[in-house]
């Protein structure tokens, strides 16, 4: 099947392949991966190849550090706060959908939160980034918060925001390394796996170390990023069989050429869909303003509910799945992370061009 599920999502073919070769014996070993310590070599060589693979491809500096953690990006939502959020300080977010709102909701159980701009409806929805000119930035604030793709309306950043000397946090859950990124820019950026890099279970994050140095210290040890960045992500039992199975997905980036190679690809795709529903703008309704159009999560409407019932029943019947839309939204959703290749595009153009002329 061709899969455009929103996550978990599709991993790249050579990686599943790779596990299940690999699944019953780790290397001669004569256990799976699984099976292992954590503190053994075998698995703390996949666990240190999948840190210097992330490195690489994205250009990580010596001032930023790769970690492993659990709970998802939700728990990321609490736990940024309370590292991050001191009394007496504020913290800005900048809402463009159901992910910041919920990052949000968690910042002000924890300390004081602003929301410093809103692209949101009267109806609720989203359908843009906010331009620079409408971000209403606190200099003092303890830091930024954005969501750079927006899984649920389709939005994407495609420019980061200035914000001056202020730190800049990112949920990339549902964007991370879609492309080349100067992470720099970033005091600390967060991604769930199962979208571009792997199967749920384990979170991803780069983080300034100098600022998790700073993150208060009068919160469980647990949640403290430090104590992870102290350890290498081995405080704790670390998800290993998720963690080796994003070292296959890293190194198939790699081999195929990258990110510029994946930027390449994911753009190719992005102009394939959206160019099917420019050029049919009569019959799919694309709501997401050009700017802010996500190359990751595409979404539209066709005319009426029950021909979007129908153009995903007879989606599945041609062999492609997940392009239900968000259950609050309708319409359709291709999510088409990395995994998803340009032919599979292709198929589901097809398909929508057919459709397009049996039912417009
Ligand atoms: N942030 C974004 C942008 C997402 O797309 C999602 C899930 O789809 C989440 C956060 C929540 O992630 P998790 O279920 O891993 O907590």
């Amino acid at each position: 099947v061709i899969n455009f599920n929103p996550g978990p999502a599709g991993l790249p073919l050579p990686a599943l392949e790779r596990a299940r070769e690999e699944l019953l014996d780790f290397q001669g070993s004569g256990m799976s991966i699984m099976e292992h310590s954590h503190r053994g070599k075998e698995y703390e060589s996949v666990h240190n190849e999948a840190i210097s693979l992330l490195t690489e491809l994205l250009g990580i500096p010596d001032t930023h550090q790769v970690l492993f953690l659990t709970g998802g990006a939700s728990q990321q939502f609490a736990q940024v706060p309370m590292n991050f959020l001191p009394p007496g300080a504020s913290a800005d977010y900048l809402m463009t959908g159901v992910w910041s709102e919920k990052a949000y909701d968690e910042a002000v159980l924890v300390g004081q939160a602003r929301i410093a701009a809103t692209t949101v409806l009267p109806d609720k929805r989203y359908v843009r980034v906010p331009r620079q000119d409408e971000l209403q930035l606190d200099p003092k604030a303890a830091y930024v918060h954005i969501t750079s793709n927006n899984t649920i309306y389709g939005t994407q950043w495609h420019r980061w925001p200035e914000v001056g000397d202020v730190p800049l946090v990112a949920d990339m859950s549902s964007d991370f390394l879609w492309k080349p990124t100067d992470v720099s820019r970033f005091a600390f950026l967060y991604a769930g796996a199962q979208k571009n890099l792997g199967p749920s279970g384990v979170l991803i994050a780069v983080a300034r170390k100098d600022f998790i140095a700073r993150g208060r210290k009068d919160i469980p040890k647990i949640f403290r990023y430090s104590t992870h960045a102290e350890n290498n992500s081995l405080y704790n039992t670390p998800p290993t069989l998720a963690i080796y199975l994003c070292r296959n997905v890293l190194a198939w980036a790699r081999q195929v050429g990258g990110l510029g190679q994946l930027e390449r690809w994911n753009r190719e795709k992005g102009e394939l869909l959206y160019g099917a529903l420019d050029k049919h703008a009569g019959f799919y309704h694309a709501p997401v303003e050009r700017e802010s159009r996500s190359y990751m999560n595409v979404v539209f409407k066709l005319p009426t509910p029950e021909l979007d019932d129908q153009f995903v029943a007879q989606a599945k019947k041609a062999g492609m799945v997940g392009l239900k839309g968000y259950r609050t939204m309708g319409g359709i959703r291709a999510s088409i992370y990395n995994a998803v290749t340009v032919d599979n595009v292709r198929v589901l153009v097809s398909f929508m061009e057919e459709f397009v002329r049996k039912n417009g």
